[in-house]
């Protein structure tokens, strides 16, 4: 199906980051899962280049483009099989908290490094004791005058490391009756003294993404950085939780996209007793399903991002979506590999790497149960 989402102008800004992931991706990507992070010099140069946060406003520090624009960075990124250069976290999950909820005096001090590739940002919100159960959180921030002191611990934060900012979920409010409302989100910046980053974890896949613990000691971060009102965090995550579950299924559709055709190409050449693997019934049908569910995916994908880029509210949908496309990547990049015999367990086959990179899709930016609980919630059960 030809896709009509996108203009003239996103076509030419594809070209152009196309070239980029050629030229500043693919050469390294053998070296950033050795080092277990994206170079640095990397984000910089995507910043400079427009790439990152590609929607903001010129008065910002932006290029004034619009959500379209994050989609066809997100694509690419995800069909150059690169799944730990973070940046769609940083400029379509992050940012917008900034963006959305930030005042006048942060906007200034903040978004324009994050375009330009200064300041690469981070969000902690999962703690050792607690994930899905984000009401629960145990790290606080007492009110200390013009300051908040912050103690606790976060864990699995993608650029954890590599942050220069990181918006920290703490508990402003402590009493557990006010579980919700005692949410506050904080920005704490690399440097401050009692902001510790930790271990950098060993993962299964996404092998260049820095995944890492954060620990808060006795931090002491002004009040002027707390985004919005005290107590307002909670809800400010759920307003924008939805376009961080829409990323990850645009994402998740574009690997299965990737992998398909790869897998294609490969069923072709590869021969087995005489013929090329493709020609058994076994591969037509395994991969007719597979494609089917691919075409099906897009189809709803790209529905909801016309809908959220024409500023819908898509709770329900963006959950759905979330859950339905990283289920099918895992499907279908499971029976992809499998068609690679030997060689798909093999890492330097990319189709092995996307096998282990699709696993947390289903865990991580809240796992699928929790989004089949968002979307019995807006069926009324
Ligand atoms: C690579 C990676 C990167 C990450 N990046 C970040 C980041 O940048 N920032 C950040 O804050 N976090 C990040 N996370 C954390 C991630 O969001 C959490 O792991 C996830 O939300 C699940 O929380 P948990 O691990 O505590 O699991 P738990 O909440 O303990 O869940 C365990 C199991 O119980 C199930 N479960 C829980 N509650 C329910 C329920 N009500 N009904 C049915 N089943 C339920 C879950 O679905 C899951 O299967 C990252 C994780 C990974 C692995």
């Amino acid at each position: 199906m030809d896709r009509t989402l996108f203009n003239e102008e996103h076509d030419l800004f594809r070209q152009s980051f196309k070239k980029f992931i050629e030229r500043e991706v693919t050469p390294n990507q053998e070296r950033w899962m050795e080092q277990g992070s994206v170079d640095r010099a990397t984000w910089k140069k995507a910043g400079e280049a427009g790439f990152l946060c590609p929607w903001l406003e010129p008065e910002h520090g932006g290029a004034g483009g619009d959500f379209l624009h994050s989609v066809v960075v997100i694509e690419e990124l995800a069909k150059s099989y690169e799944s730990g250069f973070a940046m769609k976290l940083h400029s379509d999950i992050i940012v917008p908290y900034i963006h959305e909820f930030g005042n006048d005096a942060q906007k200034k001090r903040w978004l324009p490094g994050c375009a330009n590739g200064d300041i690469v940002t981070a969000i902690a919100m999962t703690e050792p004791g607690t994930g899905s159960d984000l009401a629960n959180i145990a790290t606080t921030a007492v009110r200390d005058g013009d300051h908040y002191v912050v103690n606790g611990a976060k864990t699995f934060i993608s650029n954890g490391i590599l942050c220069d900012l990181c918006i920290v979920a703490c508990k402003t409010d402590p009493d557990p009756k006010n579980a919700h409302r005692g949410i506050s989100l904080i920005v704490v910046e690399a440097g401050t003294s009692g902001f510790i980053k930790g271990k950098k974890l060993k993962k299964m896949g996404m092998a260049s993404q820095d995944t890492s613990e954060l620990a808060f000691e006795d931090c002491r971060v002004p009040v002027a950085n707390r985004l919005s009102e005290e107590g307002s965090g909670f809800a400010m995550l759920m307003q924008k939780l939805a376009q961080e579950r829409l990323v990850v299924a645009i994402g998740a559709q574009a690997t299965a996209e990737r992998v398909l055709a790869d897998t294609l190409t490969y069923v072709r050449e590869r021969k087995a007793f005489g013929k090329p693997i493709g020609s058994f019934q076994n591969t037509k049908f395994k991969l007719a399903e597979c494609a089917t569910k691919v075409e099906v995916g897009r189809a709803f994908v790209d529905r909801l991002i016309a809908e959220h880029a024409a500023g819908k509210q898509l709770v329900k949908e963006c959950s759905m979506a979330k859950y339905w496309q990283t289920d099918m990547l895992c499907e279908v990049v499971d029976t992809c590999l499998q068609f690679f015999g030997g060689y798909g367990y093999m890492l330097e086959y990319p189709i092995a790497r996307a096998y282990m990179d699709a696993r947390v899709q289903r865990i991580f930016a809240g796992t699928n149960e929790i989004m089949k609980v968002i979307i019995a919630k807006q069926l009324g059960l």
